[in-house]
């Protein structure tokens, strides 16, 4: 029994003695309840807390001492204070037994009233103070539970929130949503309504439920602008949170008996849903889990925010990959058209060098045979213009056959006849070959080198082409006075025969190459002049050709399975910087597959990467 007043229990068989304690105890702000026997005072203590017990010693049937000894043995009892009021037992044998007894004090009568008050008041103020420590203690638990609550609601919170933003698949996250909510925090429904703007609609896009619960489908559709405003159009209007602890009454929609709490999902200013929760019978969400579960809500259309901008670039991929795919067919189309203008263009070269041979053929020897009249033999200006038209013959035939060349090349049918070639041997022929027009125009030519270098395996006649072209450009492109030089050195990058390399570096002091061009000029007929500037022949300055003989050159070398490039700070008239042309060879042709050739040709690379001119060099002598 639950009573304001502290009780004060007094137990005495006669009935003034208990009139006498209760009329003394009034003056006490405390409620007296009195027991004329041993067995009614326990029978009192089941139902009321004392404060504190008056016990008379002597009683028939049980007697305090009985009494007291009954009062310590059960739990409820064991601490309540007992204070002994007896007349006949006051020696010293009998308050010991009294206090073996568990009494807390004991008074002899006659007594002095304000005494026994005042023991009383005593034990009023102790029954107070464990009353409040007890309240204390139970709002400490209290508050104990709910934050332990709280923390199992924020730590379940950090786990959804985790799992939902690793998730990028809107229709995934949504369901994965409504069922980790439920799940994780055991309640009986959950729906992600999202808001359509257009028909300012909320569709409930995933749901979940327990068996107590029904599941509402996915797909159902709730107007914002409805008149009634049940909870959800409630939330799209106001976006607030709306709560309903379903112990009053339930709107339309709300099971009855449950606390149904919708909340925003919204991110700045904009509205993405509702994340809508019944809660399990007769349970609360409390103003902390509603506190909680608004910052899941702020996560979660983070997390859909996130998802509709991955579906965006993902759509946005799709399309580029898309465009990239046509413009890639277009270009695969382009180029096939390219190859085949390619191929007409090497087929009509080849059948305009076959159809040019003939008459070529025809009137060089014709020329031969007029050279040998006596009438051209007698008459020098007939001789001279013979010998004219003999020399354009001859130059049409070098264009005819390096056209023919490059047809050979195209078609990889470059057929070469190996030897050992004795580098020094060809520069020394050409130097002879080159000696009038090195004269004529001033210039210089020097060998650095060349005469040490090891013979290498390759087709004489191919490398004369190779090299004669890149001599013969080097006179045309460099003004009279000028130097030329052919460095050579041997490249071991290696260590062994099949893996060495010699290196011939052409040099000039000319007007030299920009190095946008440094790529295009090895391909067939491309010039950088203008070519309405040609001067005609083979060694003026800045003459014209075909725009074929670089063409012919990388051909050539990448038929030894060697690399060829030019090196110019760019192209100046007046300053003349130069340009320096490297041809790499290997020592050893090997019988290669193509596979092996690219291949090797991709080391060579890599390993000149290393020793170019003008960089560190891994390994030469
Ligand atoms: P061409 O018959 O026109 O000389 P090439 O294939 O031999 O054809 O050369 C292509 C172009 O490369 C030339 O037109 C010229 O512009 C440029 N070129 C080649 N060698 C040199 C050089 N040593 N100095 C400057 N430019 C050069």
């Amino acid at each position: 029994m639950v009573s304001e007043k502290p009780q004060v229990l007094i137990v005495d068989d006669r009935q003034e003695n208990l009139f006498v304690l209760e009329r003394l105890l009034q003056t006490l702000d405390v409620e007296v309840i009195l027991a004329a026997r041993g067995t009614e005072a326990l029978a009192l203590t089941l139902d009321h807390d004392f404060c504190v017990a008056i016990v008379d010693v002597q009683m028939p049937e049980m007697d305090g001492y009985e009494l007291v000894e009954l009062l310590r043995g059960n739990k409820r009892t064991a601490r309540l204070p007992v204070i002994f009021v007896s007349a006949i037992y006051s020696d010293e044998y009998h308050h010991r037994r009294a206090y073996d007894a568990g009494a807390v004090d004991f008074l002899s009568k006659p007594f002095v009233p304000e005494i026994l008050i005042s023991k009383v008041e005593v034990f009023i103020d102790l029954y107070r103070q464990r009353q409040q420590l007890e309240l204390l203690v139970r709002e400490l638990n209290t508050v104990n539970a709910s934050l332990s609550e709280r923390a199992v609601q924020l730590e379940t919170s950090a786990t959804i929130s985790h799992q939902i933003t690793s998730i990028l698949d809107k229709d995934r996250l949504l369901a994965e949503i409504a069922d980790l909510i439920r799940t994780r925090f055991g309640y009986c429904f959950v729906g992600v309504w999202l808001y359509a703007v257009d028909e300012e609609v909320m569709i409930l896009r995933a749901s979940s439920a327990n068996a107590e619960c029904q599941e509402i489908a996915p797909g159902s559709v709730v107007s914002c602008t409805d008149e009634d405003l049940q909870p959800i159009a409630r939330v799209c209007r106001n976006t607030a949170i709306y709560y309903n602890d379903g112990r009053s009454s339930s709107p339309e929609n709300t099971p009855p008996g449950r606390a149904h709490l919708v909340l925003p999902l919204v991110m700045g200013s904009y509205m993405y849903g509702a994340l809508e929760i019944l809660h399990a019978r007769d349970a609360i969400f409390d103003s902390g889990a509603i506190t909680v579960l608004q910052s899941q809500a702020d996560q979660i259309a983070i997390a859909i925010r996130n998802a509709e901008l991955y579906a965006e670039v993902r759509a946005l991929n799709e399309d580029l990959e898309s465009k990239v795919r046509e413009r890639t067919a277009e270009l695969e189309k382009t180029y096939h058209q390219l190859e085949l203008l390619d191929r007409n263009k090497s087929e009509f070269i080849q059948i305009v060098s076959h159809e040019l041979r003939t008459p070529l053929t025809l009137i060089m020897g014709f020329g031969e045979m007029l050279r040998e009249e006596p009438q051209v033999k007698q008459d020098p200006a007939l001789k001279y213009q013979l010998e004219g038209v003999t020399n354009g013959a001859l130059r049409m035939q070098e264009i005819v056959d390096s056209m023919l060349d490059v047809v050979k090349i195209d078609s990889r049918a470059l057929g070469l006849q190996l030897h050992e070639l004795q580098l020094a041997d060809l520069f020394a022929s050409l130097r002879e070959e080159l000696d009038v027009a090195l004269q004529e125009r001033d210039l210089a030519l020097e060998f650095v080198d060349i005469s040490t270098l090891p013979s290498v395996e390759a087709d004489s006649l191919a490398l004369r082409k190779l090299f004669a072209n890149l001599l013969y450009n080097a006179v045309k492109y460099t003004p009279d006075g000028g130097r030329i030089s052919v460095t050579g050195r041997f490249l071991d990058t290696l260590g062994d025969e099949a893996s060495s390399y010699v290196e011939i570096v052409v040099s000039d002091t000319g007007i030299g190459i920009d190095p946008e061009n440094h790529e295009l000029i090895f391909t067939k007929f491309y010039g950088t002049a203008d070519a309405s500037f040609h001067s005609s022949g083979r060694t003026k300055f800045k003459g014209g050709g075909p725009g074929l003989g670089l063409a012919i050159s990388r051909g050539i070398v990448e038929a030894h399975v060697g690399h060829i490039w030019v090196e110019s700070p760019g192209h100046n008239e007046i300053t003349l910087p130069g340009s320096q042309f490297h041809v790499v060879l290997p020592l050893r042709q090997t019988e290669q597959t193509p596979e092996e050739i690219a291949r090797r040709i991709v080391q060579l690379r890599s390993a000149l990467a290393l020793g170019t001119p003008g960089r560190e060099t891994a390994s030469m002598c």
